[in-house]
């Protein structure tokens, strides 16, 4: 084929032709090279411009012109890189002056080498820009908007510092560890807590490292590395938090939590807990424990007793329920501190009775204690241990100068003879301890079946007695007194009398004990004094009348007062009336009771002790308080048959002379008994011989008429 010139349409001749056709070939080739880098240049993800040696642009693409925000149609091959920049400036892209950014250009495109610098348009966006320079000059621009990746960048880098701040700023300590076991993150309050510098944990140590160096520092005693790390795998592997308190050498107490993360580490977190586990502790102390003795409390004692019961080979075990005798007395006389001092005594003596390390001692309020005796074996235990109570306890309290007395009563249940559980056996034993006080003090008392009758019956005497003196179910009956060498009567003394509407009369033996325990004495011998004296009243002058009078109204504040308000009252003088007092009272350490008698004798009132002879007979009290008068009990009279009783009778009469008190003989219910008094100088006589206990206008009768013969006769 022949080959044609394009330009003229000539045929060019063979050899030419050839050359023409290579070089069409060339242009082809060139051609369609330049399509492709073109297309390549247009595909681009980044903005491209490509400049010549005159700084004038060869090519730029699409995305360079959008980037820019350019014009394309100025945008044409050839533009000079200034005319590129003012048009910039022109449409509102760059940020500086068209002068400026070149100077800043102008560098770059003169030095030989490629570097990448940023340039901020005015919309904030950040473009980064890649300079190559050409072999033959002139350079290519690469440019990418890289505001969204600085953005992100940003952003990290604001994640980090807060995270680091975080960290820093925990109260608790921090250790990351990543899915290989290695130390990631470790922050300085970890260092702090447990006193220990960055160097030894290093970021890349392993559990197992972190425990041992800890063991190596002496921080951690008793840890097994070992199982704390198998601890730690089981955590992560069942994606569980896990939290253990580790005790320091120090004496701190930190708790230890392990957090397993998803990517399958885990973070350890460190608290500092030892003052919030010593207020736990110190609650949980005073929840079970009374305040006052640090004695376990009734909520602790129950707790251990129902343990004790649960337990299926439970062996037999003893129940003390204790009560202090007196306790009230002490609190009266030497107030509050001093009963709160004699209870922590009280209580550090029970400990110290205790022999075996389980028993347990309870303070259940008040006076009240309960004793839990384990390894009980037989009765026998058990008594020793309330014989060494009571022991204990019978010793007086030193405190102050001061001494106190009390004593103890004690009430046992035995487990399982006397109860099954718990509440049964706090019954049974408390049954028996009221057993024991009713029969006496400083006594124990066991179980048994038919107290819980009596212990009813007890009660429910309370009970109505509580309500017989506004039922004005009480009255006063006289009993004459006779002066024994001139046959006159010279008085009476008053004996109270309970007629109960359901119990019929009740004898003064039966309540008074009763009324003395529950304090009811107090009102009751208030009305006892007011009546015998507005009785007394109407008797012809100079006639005595006499009152008995209990301890417990002794100890009552406001005693003396009472006694003066009823002689005032009726008018009778204080000469006249006879107040009839018991060893008891003159036995009383506290001495305010003998303050209050020296009160009253000094009014002119006279005090009689009575039921001489029962007591402790310790002549040694006379001495401490002069009593106008002694009563002989009558159970010397009834037995004065007796060669040694009538030996004491004569002794006390004696006596009585010797010491100027006049001495009455009770119970005389024979002529040959009255004789052998009047044969020793005995003064009175009381007893049925002389006159029954009578009513008030019965011994009024009595009183006038005998008045009337002395006077007569
Ligand atoms: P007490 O003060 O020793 O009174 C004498 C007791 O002996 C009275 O018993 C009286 O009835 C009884 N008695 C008198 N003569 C004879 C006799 O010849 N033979 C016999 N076997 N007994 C005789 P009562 O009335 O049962 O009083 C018993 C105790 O109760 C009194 O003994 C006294 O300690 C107390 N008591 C009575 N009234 C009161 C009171 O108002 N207040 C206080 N605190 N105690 C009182
Ligand atoms: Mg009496
Ligand atoms: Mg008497």
């Amino acid at each position: 084929m022949p080959v044609v010139d394009v330009k003229d349409g000539s045929v060019v001749p063979e050899r030419a032709a050839e050359g023409v056709e290579r070089s069409r070939r060339m242009e082809d080739e060139l051609r369609e090279q330049n399509e492709r880098f073109s297309a390549a240049v247009e595909n681009m993800s980044h903005g491209l411009c490509m400049f010549d040696a005159d700084e004038r642009m060869i090519i730029c693409n699409g995305n360079y012109i959008n980037i820019f925000r350019l014009d394309a149609k100025v945008m044409r091959p050839g533009i000079r890189f200034i005319d590129i920049l003012r048009h910039s400036v022109d449409i509102g892209v760059a940020s500086q002056s068209a002068d400026e950014l070149y100077a800043i250009r102008k560098p770059y495109i003169d030095q030989a080498k490629p570097s990448t610098y940023e340039e901020t348009l005015s919309d904030g966006r950040i473009i980064s820009i890649s300079h190559r320079p050409l072999a033959p000059g002139g350079w290519v621009s690469i440019y990418e908007d890289i505001t969204e990746q600085r953005r992100a960048e940003q952003d990290l880098k604001e994640q980090h510092r807060r995270f680091d701040a975080a960290l820093a700023n925990m109260s608790q300590g921090l250790m990351m560890y990543d899915a290989d076991g290695k130390l990631i993150v470790r922050n300085g309050r970890f260092l702090e807590l447990y006193n220990v510098t960055a160097a030894d944990f290093p970021l890349g140590t392993t559990h197992r490292d972190a425990l041992e160096r800890l063991l190596e520092l002496g921080i951690y005693t008793k840890i097994d590395v070992d199982s704390e790390v198998a601890k730690t795998e089981a955590c992560r592997r069942a994606g569980k938090m896990h939290s253990a308190y580790r005790h320091l050498t120090d004496g701190r107490t930190i708790l230890v939590t392990r957090q397993p993360m998803s990517g399958g580490g885990w973070v350890a977190t460190f608290d500092d807990v030892t003052e919030r586990r010593r207020t736990e502790e110190r609650m949980t102390h005073l929840a079970h424990h009374d305040t006052l003795t640090g004695l376990p409390n009734r909520s602790m004692f129950r707790e251990r007793l129902d343990l004790a019961l649960e337990d299926v080979a439970a062996t037999p075990l003893a129940i003390f329920s204790l009560d202090l005798d007196r306790f009230k007395a002490v609190n009266d006389t030497w107030g509050h501190p001093a009963g709160d001092w004699l209870l922590k005594s009280v209580a550090e003596r029970l400990q110290r009775c205790l022999r075996s390390e389980t028993d347990i001692v309870a303070r259940f309020g008040g006076d009240e204690f309960v004793v839990m005796q384990f390894h009980f074996k037989d009765i026998a235990n058990a008594e020793k241990l309330a014989k060494r109570i009571v022991e204990a306890i019978a010793k007086p309290f030193r405190d102050k100068g001061r001494d106190m007395h009390v004593g103890i009563s004690l009430g046992i249940a035995v487990f399982p003879n006397d109860g099954k559980d718990a509440d049964t056996l706090l019954k049974n034993a408390d049954t028996a301890l009221y057993r024991a006080k009713s029969e006496g003090r400083n006594l124990y008392r066991f179980f048994e079946p038919g107290m819980d009758a009596m212990v009813q019956a007890r009660r429910a005497l309370e009970v109505d007695l509580e309500t017989a003196l506004p039922r004005q179910e009480f009255d006063l009956d006289f009993q004459p007194i006779m002066n024994i060498a001139s046959g006159e009567i010279i008085g009476a003394e008053a004996l109270m009398r309970w007629r109960s509407p359901a119990r019929g009369t009740v004898a003064p033996d039966q309540f008074i004990p009763v009324a003395e325990e529950t304090g009811l004495i107090v009102p009751l011998g208030d009305w006892a004094l007011r009546t015998a004296c507005a009785a007394a009243a109407s008797w012809p002058p100079g006639l005595r009348i006499a009152v008995n009078v209990s301890a417990v109204q002794l100890k009552s504040g406001g005693f003396a007062r009472g006694v003066i308000s009823a002689l005032a009252f009726s008018e009778v003088p204080a000469g006249q009336l006879e107040l009839e007092i018991t060893e008891t009272v003159l036995m009383d350490e506290s001495k305010a009771m003998l303050k209050t008698l020296r009160q009253l004798r000094e009014l002119g009132i006279r005090i009689a002790l009575d039921d001489f002879g029962t007591g402790y007979s310790s002549l040694g009290y006379l001495r401490r308080f002069p009593v106008d008068k002694i009563k002989i009990d009558r159970s010397f009279i009834r037995d004065i048959g007796n060669r040694d009783t009538a030996a004491i009778v004569r002794t006390i009469i004696g006596l009585g002379t010797e010491l100027g008190i006049v001495v009455t003989a009770e119970g005389v219910e024979t002529e040959v008994q009255l004789d052998m008094l009047r044969e020793n100088g005995c003064v009175e006589a009381q007893g049925y011989l002389i006159g029954v206990p009578a009513k008030a206008a019965a011994i009024r009768r009595l009183l006038k008429s005998r008045a009337l013969h002395s006077q007569t006769g």
